[in-house]
């Protein structure tokens, strides 16, 4: 049984796979400019519109999971928030909300302060659906380090670390990150949707 991943994000579809296993494909294997607009208000709310849209159009014959995230910096009143991804505009690239929230950072004389990332996945199938929330604490800082990751990863230094997640190895990531906390709470959903098939 093939799981979707409702997301083209590669930064993601490589975290998804280290913790999941390969029986996971992504939806840009399938389709072509899958883009559903992420209207609600939250992050399982964005979540949920993207698991959903692509079941209606895939059908049964696969499991759908997405995965809403981003980073919050209450500092900054919660910025980005549910619009990390489009922080410096609509078609801006990871380097450029990166550079963006530096900035935003350096306007308010802030050089370290902390930050947390949320993720929420949405799991949608024939029979139900379901979100699960996980989040990881830690503080961002103006100089980025390292190029592991993706996205803010450079300016993110997690919670019991002196490194950034740009630094520190993919496997420590995969340990403590929103996602894989996320991910925790699904497996024992995606185990049984598999069983049921
Ligand atoms: P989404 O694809 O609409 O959920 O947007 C997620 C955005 O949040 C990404 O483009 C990244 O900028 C940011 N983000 C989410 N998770 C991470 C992470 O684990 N590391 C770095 N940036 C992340």
């Amino acid at each position: 049984m093939k799981i979707v991943l409702a997301s083209g994000n590669r930064g993601k579809l490589r975290e998804f796979k280290e913790m999941l296993s390969d029986d996971l494909i992504s939806v840009s294997d399938i389709i072509d400019d899958f883009e559903p607009e992420e209207s609600a208000d939250s992050f399982a709310g964005n979540a949920l519109i993207k698991a959903k849209t692509l079941y209606e159009k895939l059908g049964n014959e696969y499991i759908i999971i997405s995965d809403d995230s981003g980073i919050s910096v209450p500092v900054l009143g919660g910025e980005p928030g549910i619009y990390s991804a489009r922080y410096a505009g609509e078609d801006a690239s990871d380097k450029d909300n990166l550079m963006k929230l530096v900035d935003r950072l350096k306007e308010i004389g802030v050089d370290n302060t902390p930050a947390y990332y949320t993720a929420a996945i949405a799991i949608v199938s024939d029979r139900a659906e379901y979100i699960m929330h996980g989040w990881m604490h830690g503080r961002v800082i103006t100089e980025p380090r390292g190029d592991k990751g993706f996205g803010y990863d450079p300016i993110f230094i997690p919670e019991g670390f002196e490194n950034t997640l740009g630094e520190l190895d993919s496997d420590i990531k995969s340990e403590i990150s929103h996602r894989a906390k996320a991910l925790s709470l699904a497996m024992p959903v995606i185990d049984m949707l598999r069983r049921k098939r």
